[in-house]
């Protein structure tokens, strides 16, 4: 299979692929249908999960995509990839694979970020009859994010007012206000939910479920976003010196998830974060198995000439959900613009992707081997 050829143009072609494949290679497959959303057309959005290797093994490697929804495009493409290149049959004795394809499948098959309530699922996973975490400063950026019209006065008031905002508040504390997450405006960025999305609580129940008997759970969620062609960003939220850390350390390299390593890819210091998956499956397998791995980002989008430029592409999204709407005139063309940055056509971007994830795969099974064999020799 060349490298490019695991990549769909649209969910449902990528969901039909990724199941046709993980059956043909033994795969026992499960299908959960969102009850509460339709794709374009009308499609059915589900998410689907493939378990590969033995039922009872102790080590599993749970592998997502599409959290983000449209970052799917990339992280789809990398499982139907390792599916297709006879991963599951040389999976190291002891070993098994759990794949969740479309963590997000509203999102993924509409080319947004968020679900069907413009949730960002890396906010949502919490616990939401506990007070949400606070994010005062959000509040003075809202309306300078969600304008009724995206044009050149806009753009103006965003930069003025964002140039006075960091001027008093600093550079960071403003990034961190827009994308820590915030659960007071549900039309607005990077929106927490007031409860567990449909996604959230469907992974969790097959986390506690299908890894019952898991004691070293290796996780890589795949996602797109920061300026580049397809190169890696790690994200570990493992404690320094924890075991978690020190796995993904041994498997991937100290130095990749290094912090001031990882805030010059990313492009600056990493915000605040609360609600992220990767707390939540770790929290839900705690009474039994350990717990290693990493947000896995393959770099997309393009360079960003200023604040306006990197806000864009969410400005785009949120006033399509609230303004617009997703049959308005201009939908056509801010969706392209959304999956160019998310997912974008260029060859160099796929192959790149591709050659990592195949890396990526066999670092983490490699490792999670060892990490079982260490295990099991105490
Ligand atoms: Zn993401």
């Amino acid at each position: 299979m060349t490298e490019t050829a695991a990549f769909s143009d649209s969910y449902t072609t990528a969901r039909d692929r990724f199941v046709e494949a993980a059956q043909a290679a033994g795969g026992d497959v499960q299908r959960f249908v969102n009850p509460h959303a339709k794709g374009p057309s009308g499609a059915t959005l589900s998410l689907d999960t493939v378990w590969f290797g033995p039922r009872d093994a102790s080590a599993v490697l749970l592998n997502t995509s599409g959290t983000h929804g449209a970052e799917g495009y990339a992280g789809s493409a990398a499982q139907l990839d390792w599916v297709n290149g006879g991963g599951p049959a040389s999976l190291p004795p002891g070993v098994a694979v759990l794949m969740v394809h479309a963590v997000n499948p509203f999102g993924f098959a509409w080319c947004l970020r968020g679900t069907e309530n413009n949730v960002d699922l890396n906010r949502n996973w919490l616990d939401h009859t506990q007070p949400h975490p606070e994010n005062p400063l959000y509040e003075q950026v809202h309306t300078l994010l969600c304008p009724k019209r995206i044009d050149e006065k806009a753009v103006r008031r965003l930069l003025n007012e964002g140039a006075r905002l960091i001027a008093k508040h600093g550079q960071w504390a403003l990034e961190d206000a827009i994308s820590r997450g915030q659960y007071s405006h549900p039309d607005g960025f990077h929106y927490g939910g007031a409860s567990l999305e449909w996604s959230t609580s469907t992974l969790k129940s097959i986390v506690k479920h299908d890894l019952a008997s898991a004691r070293q759970v290796a996780f890589v969620d795949w996602h797109t976003g920061p300026v580049g062609d397809g190169e890696l960003i790690f994200l570990n939220f493992s404690p320094p010196r924890s075991v978690g850390r020190t796995q993904a350390e041994q498997w991937w390299g100290r130095d990749t998830l290094n912090a001031a390593h990882v805030d010059q890819l990313w492009g600056s210091k990493r915000p605040t974060r609360n609600g992220i998956l990767f707390w939540g499956i770790e929290e839900a397998l705690s009474t039994h198995a350990t717990f290693a791995g990493a947000v896995v980002e393959f770099r997309s989008s393009s360079p960003k000439s200023n604040a306006a430029d990197a806000l864009r592409v969410s400005m785009l999204e949120r006033w399509l959900r609230f303004e617009g709407g997703l049959d308005a005139p201009e939908a056509a063309s801010y969706l392209a613009e959304i999956r160019e940055d998310y997912a974008p056509n260029r060859e160099s971007f796929r192959e790149t992707v591709i050659g990592n994830a195949r890396m990526t795969y066999t670092q983490t099974l490699a490792g999670l081997a060892a990490w079982r064999g260490a295990d099991a020799a105490d």
